[in-house]
């Protein structure tokens, strides 16, 4: 399940039943029973498509949206330090992005977000998975 991605909040996102799961899309609706945030998640996970250079292309379930990952050099460091690959990082903040409602579009997670709630919650997911460091 996904991690609210509200700045402190944290809890375990909840499938919103009544909006439900929207089969173009592929994504499904969520909601935090604690802050109330609501955003959305691909029911099937991310695909990376390609990369380029600092660049990962995302596309998820059946939809033709893209969602384009751009990560500085400063993010890609301070995540592999923590055992977590550039690859695996761009996945979760394309995971980030689709919880924070951004369906498509390009998402850069450069410098200035090291104090938002996209650091935070690949910091969240670096801490909650630290056996894969061996990909
Ligand atoms: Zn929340």
């Amino acid at each position: 399940m996904m991690l609210c991605p509200a700045t402190h909040c944290g809890q375990m996102m909840e499938t919103d039943v009544r909006a439900g799961y929207d089969p173009d899309s592929g994504l499904e609706c969520l909601f935090c029973p604690r802050c109330g945030h609501r955003g959305m998640k691909a029911r099937t996970g991310v695909q990376l498509l390609f990369t380029g250079q600092h660049e990962y292309v995302f596309s998820y379930g059946p939809s033709l949206s893209h969602l384009k990952i751009v990560l500085s050099t400063v993010a890609i460091n301070l995540f592999r330090t923590q055992g977590m690959p550039p690859t695996q990082l761009a996945a979760h903040v394309a995971d980030w992005a689709l919880l924070m409602g951004q369906v498509c579009g390009t998402v850069r997670f450069s410098g200035d977000l090291i104090l938002s709630s996209c650091y935070e919650y690949c910091r969240r997911e670096a801490t909650k998975s630290p056996a894969v460091s061996s990909l």
